[in-house]
């Protein structure tokens, strides 16, 4: 794996996003304490337990133990001179063993002739689990946002530190939920665009998916393992398996010509992630990761994720 100071991975067997912190760059995470403010303020704002999880100072480097907040993310210590963060991503509803309580456990709408819209028939109670879901959110963003700083420690513009660490991906999510107030941003490097082309002239499956060619502009190669990713990475978090239809239909992973990539995902009018022209908003040499129309944690994780397959996929070129 190259020396940078950050990976992502994403693991679709645990649907879990995992974070490798090259250990060299560790101590400057050492922000990272209940005592910082950001961290007071989201644990405040989000009714979050218990404080004393979220220390940098007190990761124990070499053993597997809970970090984060609510213990959303598993530090497996340091591998291969990374250290790793495995941060499984909850459903967003859980099934407890009792009757719906929409239709009294019949499984049917209160007509009688369709399935019960609320246990889509399995006559099952499904409750929210928003707060594992808020909090291994927040986990993600605090950890993205101070892997931003250290990115800035570490690169050729700073010329106090000496080391330089080159870096591939930077990104950024949203801590919110609401009508478009999710987000994925942030960019790769001119090395991994460099990557990207050659991914694009490299695969065989050229047909597009959808409307996406029209969205974007020219010829558009299929990217049958993000899609898949995000699939089944939807349908774990939304409780139920994606159709058929709606993995045609609604999703969509996609590389351009010149490196650029087109993710989708369900939602009203185009929820997306793409590159876009200008380079605003990226502090790495390569093409600007933004978003369009994405408002739910669901439509946010599931775009991440497919922007971290592709990372992964395009890096091992
Ligand atoms: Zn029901």
């Amino acid at each position: 794996m190259k020396s940078t100071i950050y990976h992502l991975h994403y693991d679709a067997e645990k649907f879990a996003i995992v974070i490798l912190i090259n250990e060299k760059a560790v101590p400057f995470l050492s922000g990272i304490t209940p005592n910082n403010n950001v961290i007071k303020m989201l644990m405040k704002y989000f009714n979050f337990y218990p404080p004393n999880l979220f220390d940098f100072d007190q990761v124990n480097l070499s053993f597997t133990e809970k970090f984060g907040f609510n213990d959303a993310s598993i530090n497996s210590g340091i591998k291969d001179g990374f250290l790793e963060f495995v941060i499984p991503i909850p459903a967003q509803t859980l099934v407890k063993n009792e009757p719906c309580r929409e239709c009294n456990g019949s499984g049917k709408n209160y007509l009688g002739e369709r399935k019960c819209f609320s246990c889509n028939g399995t006559k099952l109670n499904r409750i929210s689990n928003t707060l594992s879901v808020r909090s291994t959110v927040a986990t993600l963003y605090l950890l993205l946002r101070y892997l931003d700083f250290t990115f800035s420690n570490f690169s050729e513009k700073n010329e106090k530190n000496k080391i330089k660490i080159p870096q591939d991906i930077l990104l950024s999510i949203s801590m919110e939920s609401g009508q478009c107030k999710g987000g994925v941003a942030g960019g790769f490097s001119s090395e991994i665009d460099e990557k990207s082309k050659k991914l694009f002239q490299d695969l065989k499956i050229k047909e597009p998916y959808n409307f996406s060619e029209k969205a974007i502009g020219g010829p558009l190669v299929y990217l049958e393992k993000v899609h898949n990713d995000m699939v089944s990475f939807y349908g774990h978090m939304y409780g139920r398996p994606v159709s058929e239809s709606e993995s045609r239909c609604e999703f969509n992973a996609s590389i351009k010509e010149d490196g650029r990539i087109y993710l989708q995902t369900i939602g009203v009018n185009g929820c997306s992630v793409y590159h876009e022209r200008s380079g605003f908003g990226n502090m790495l040499d390569g093409l600007t990761l933004t978003c369009h129309n994405i408002d739910y944690y669901l439509q946010e994780l599931t775009l991440l994720v497919g922007v971290i397959s592709y990372y992964q996929m395009v890096s091992e070129i």
